[in-house]
């Protein structure tokens, strides 16, 4: 039987009272795996009265910081638990192969366990201000937290920002992105057999345009932690002006990865046929432009070309899988799109560029990989986010003449060098202008590091105790310890 996805608001499962109910389905097969609720504003708004109420109420704000990071191990230890049928919901859901899920469940299992431990090490400062003043710094949540995930990694990003959110002490209401809301049920299931007080965590199935936009509207809401589209993230922007409201914002990129003649080039091929083509490119860090120097460019492209040939792809559950589906059959219409552009602007498709077929794969949305050679700045296709198996490759000179073509764009995610010269790597990632950046290698990182952009890549930072600080206040208590009379004024005489 299809399964009925419903919200979750004060502890209770509920029908939306909206009786159009969103098909989600397998992008393998197109298979209709579960039928969801879309939450209607008046819905929204409850789940806002509610987080807003059990914030007020102290029920876990005022926790000790032991306290919640007790309630943070009892959530990873129940996903830890549920492991396999995670991954499993989440293949079936996003299309991404299993052992791509599994490595994300595997990191949102560390991801609360990182922060029950900062929870145990976070010191406040205090300080002689003047004579006769302490002051100390102490760090508080904010309220409520609207949290709106992506479907790209449904379960993994909303985890990113319900750890950190609730080990601040918020209450919480999760927005994952409509087509993709499996493994989010799933993971309330597994809150509500925790001890986390009810009405503290929310869940709202439903529209970007409803239950998102109502979010970033409300008043009542004090931070919205948003990762998607820099469309979006605009918009929320916007819409989150009426109260000032905080907004931390992971958005798109078009990361540079710079490969120079000197480098390893079987390392650099792996590496950077990884940055792109893992998730099927659906990543935002995605190593989605190729910068090589012309020294090695022949060569180099012979070697990628045959790699990516041989990616396998097919369903996410088939384990001789590489490279899964794309997540809906709009994104995969909008990169066969991008692929047509690149074609007409005078890219040189190199590999690829259609939609697969055969081998029991034609009810799938699937993507062959896809290179594209001899691209130039100007080309939209290199200027904009595909999200998808396209790699565009450009050459390139000198040091001088990679750092401008690598900062080139609006985008500013991530981005990689790849040479045996260590003080030129250094010199060189240093002036890319990206948040997550690495030399030799590629997509590796961990809880513990910052994780945002620059430009129109975002604002803030998940992840490490930056993540932390997104969802807290900062407040200063300045305590007199000798308290006396002040006479600035003449009749205090
Ligand atoms: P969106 O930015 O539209 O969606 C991300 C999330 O925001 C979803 O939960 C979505 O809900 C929600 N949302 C949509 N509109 C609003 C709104 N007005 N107010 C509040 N929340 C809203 O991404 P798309 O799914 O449309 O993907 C488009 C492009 O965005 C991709 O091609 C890719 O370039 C980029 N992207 C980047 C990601 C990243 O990791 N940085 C992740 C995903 C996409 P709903 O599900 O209803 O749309």
């Amino acid at each position: 039987m299809t399964k009925h996805l419903k919200l979750y608001i004060d502890g209770e499962w509920i029908d939306s009272a909206n009786p159009n109910m969103q098909d989600v389905i397998n992008p393998a097969t197109q298979e209709v795996i579960a039928k969801a609720s879309q939450a209607t504003k008046e819905e929204t708004e409850k789940a806002i009265r509610t987080a807003k109420r059990t914030f007020e109420s102290g029920v876990w704000s005022e926790q000790t910081p032991a306290a919640r990071a007790e309630m943070l191990l009892q959530i990873s230890d129940k996903i830890e638990v549920n492991l396999k049928e995670l991954a499993e919901l989440e293949v079936i859901n996003n299309g991404k192969t299993k052992r791509e899920a599994e490595a994300d469940v595997e990191d949102a299992v560390n991801t609360f366990r990182y922060y029950a431990g900062l929870l145990h090490n976070q010191t406040e400062e205090a300080f002689e201000a003047d004579k006769d003043l302490q002051t100390l710094i102490v760090k508080e949540p904010m309220g409520v937290a609207g949290l709106i995930v992506p479907w790209n990694f449904p379960l993994l990003m909303s985890v990113w920002k319900i750890a950190p959110a609730l080990a601040a002490g918020n209450s919480i209401i999760l927005k994952p992105a409509e087509i993709t809301p499996v493994t989010a049920v799933k993971l309330y299931e597994l809150i509500e057999q925790t001890d986390l007080p009810k009405g503290v965590a929310q869940l709202l199935l439903g529209t970007g345009a409803v239950a998102g936009q109502t979010l970033a509207e409300s008043n009542d809401v004090n931070i919205v932690s948003f990762t998607g589209s820099t469309k979006v993230g605009q918009q929320i922007m916007q819409a989150g002006a009426g109260n000032l409201k905080k907004v931390s914002l992971e958005l798109g990129g078009k990361s540079p990865n710079v490969i120079f003649g000197d480098a390893d080039i079987d390392l650099a091929v792996d590496y950077a046929l990884f940055g792109i083509f893992m998730g099927a490119g659906q990543v935002c860090t995605s190593g989605s432009r190729l910068l090589v120097q012309d020294n090695i460019y022949e060569e180099f492209i012979e070697k990628y070309i045959e790699k990516a040939k041989a990616i396998r792809v097919g369903p996410g559950n088939d384990t001789k899988s590489e490279m899964g589906a794309i997540v809906s059959e709009k994104h995969m219409e909008s990169i066969l799109n991008y692929i047509q552009i690149g074609i007409e602007e005078g890219a040189h498709l190199a590999l690829g560029g259609n939609r697969m077929k055969t081998d029991g794969l034609e009810k799938g949305f699937f993507i062959e990989p896809t290179v594209f050679t001899d691209v130039t700045s100007d080309m939209r296709i290199v200027q904009e986010e595909i999200f998808g198996p396209v790699i565009v490759i450009q050459k390139f000179k000198d040091e001088k003449d990679a750092i401008q073509i690598a900062n080139d764009t609006d985008y500013g995610l991530a981005g990689a060098v790849f040479t045996k010269d260590q003080p030129k790597a250094i010199r060189i990632i240093k002036k890319i202008r990206a948040g997550i950046t690495w030399v030799n290698t590629y997509h590796l990182s961990s809880v513990r590091s910052p994780w945002g952009g620059y430009k129109t890549s975002g604002i803030g930072r998940s992840l490490g105790k930056y993540g932390l600080d997104e969802y807290q206040e900062t407040k200063q208590i300045n305590i007199s310890m000798n308290p006396e009379r002040i006479d600035w004024f003449e009749g205090n005489k």
